[in-house]
């Protein structure tokens, strides 16, 4: 074991999945997150082509299918919910609209964090206050008043980083808002899901049904398109104001959904923003997921860059010993494209999502998207870093 330490701010999706890889290349991780505990919630993400490929390589394969949702497929619908189109969870091998693996945010959460637990420190409620680096490490203090000193620092706290704010400058060079802002919440199955998920959108809003592992609840999903949108993260009774106007009058079961606003047990609502940044790090601190490269849930990605990218940026770390400038280096390169290719497909979707008959979408160019999504489901390759130290997917206990 290497006495390398690593600490990672983020305890999602990112951020367990690089203590995994970190602990089985043989570093010492602590992961920090300003929760009291895991989150729940979020909607269903999916896992494409490469991204089923990490799954893989974790071990977490059969942990993570047991958990999820089992859609069967979609079916977008008109103002009065006649099938207009079918998409199955079985086209395009799996990897297609509706994808084979498709998993709630919260309890692919909850996957990675039973699995790396018993080797890897998590710190709950708590966050960085201060960070200072020097060529030999970086010296944190914690809002709750401890300091310690770490080797690396990754930040894997999501769109509104802190760390990147702290380290790399202020939100606003880095986060580009697409123009719509989207929000999900539990309601009760009162609407019949079966298995399926129901889509209806017209002049730039967008409801939808998504039916959970739990058969008597569902996930509703509202989007409106906003040029302008600061979110006050804290005002939530505030955030579901502004959701019931915009989405008033629309039609299909979006009031029937909008009954249910006071009385879920969870509501997320967030402007749809990408994330771009042409450096990753900066001496011994680097970002990783919504933090480095946000595609926006509109890309359908954001699971699958922030797994192939703890993948990469661990072995390439261990691959050049724990040097970060070769490693963060190394990380960059390889998921470049892939991030390219995804956040073009995330404002794609945005701009079909919000076009009208008077501002039309361009028509895409066949040739042209196939191979987009070509780069966006089978993204990089992952190396097999022969020779790199690795404990397996059980690793070594604490
Ligand atoms: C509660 C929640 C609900 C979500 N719901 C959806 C959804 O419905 N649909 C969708 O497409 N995407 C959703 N996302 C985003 C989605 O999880 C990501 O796109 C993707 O999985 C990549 O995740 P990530 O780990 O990079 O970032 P995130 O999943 O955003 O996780 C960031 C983590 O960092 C923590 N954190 C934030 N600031 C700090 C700090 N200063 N110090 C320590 N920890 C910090 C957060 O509490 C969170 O646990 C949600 C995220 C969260 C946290």
């Amino acid at each position: 074991m290497s006495d390398i330490k690593v600490l990672v701010t983020g305890a999602s999706i990112a951020g367990p999945a690089l203590a995994h890889w970190l602990h089985r290349r043989g570093a010492e991780v602590t992961v920090v997150e300003q929760a009291p505990g895991l989150r729940p919630g979020g909607q269903a993400v999916d896992a494409r082509g490469v991204a089923k490929e990490a799954i893989r390589r974790m071990g977490l394969d059969a942990a993570v299918r047991a958990a999820c949702t089992n859609t069967a497929g979609a079916y977008s619908v008109d103002a009065e919910g006649n099938v207009l189109e079918t998409y199955r969870a079985d086209d395009n091998d799996g990897d297609g609209y509706v994808s084979e693996i498709e998993i709630l945010r919260g309890d692919l959460a909850q996957v990675l964090y039973d699995d790396t637990s018993p080797r890897v420190e998590y710190v709950f409620g708590d966050r960085i206050a201060e960070l200072t680096q020097d060529p030999a490490g970086v010296d944190v203090t914690f809002a709750s008043g401890g300091r310690r000193r770490f080797d690396l620092v990754v930040g894997a706290d999501g769109l509104h980083s802190a760390l990147r704010s702290m380290v790399f400058g202020p939100r606003e060079r880095f986060v580009r808002h697409l123009g719509l802002v989207l929000a999900f919440f539990t309601v009760p199955n009162e609407f019949g899901l079966d298995g399926w998920m129901y889509d209806f959108q017209q002049a730039g809003r967008w409801a939808g049904l998504r039916p959970v592992p739990d058969p008597t609840r569902a996930i509703a999903m509202l989007s409106f398109p906003a040029a302008d949108f600061e979110i006050d993260h804290r005002d939530v009774e505030g955030q579901k104001r502004l959701l019931r106007e915009q989405m008033a009058g629309f039609g299909w079961e979006t009031a029937r959904i909008l009954e249910h606003l006071d009385d879920t047990p969870d509501f997320y609502l967030d402007q749809v923003a990408q994330v771009v940044m042409d450096h990753w790090h900066t001496g011994r601190v680097g970002l990783l997921g919504d933090a480095a490269f946000s595609a926006s849930p509109m890309s359908g990605a954001g699971t699958g860059l922030a797994l192939v990218g703890a993948y990469l940026l661990a072995g390439e770390l261990a691959a050049a010993g724990w040097d970060p400038g070769a490693g963060f280096a190394g990380y960059r390169e390889r998921m470049r494209d892939y991030v390219d290719a995804n956040q073009e497909i995330g404002r794609m979707h945005v701009q079909m999502l919000t076009a009208t008959d008077a501002e039309p979408a361009p028509e895409p160019d066949m040739e042209a998207m196939t191979a987009l999504i070509e780069r966006a489901v089978d993204g990089p390759e992952l190396p097999a870093y022969d020779g790199v130290p690795d404990a397996g997917p059980g690793g070594r206990s604490r």
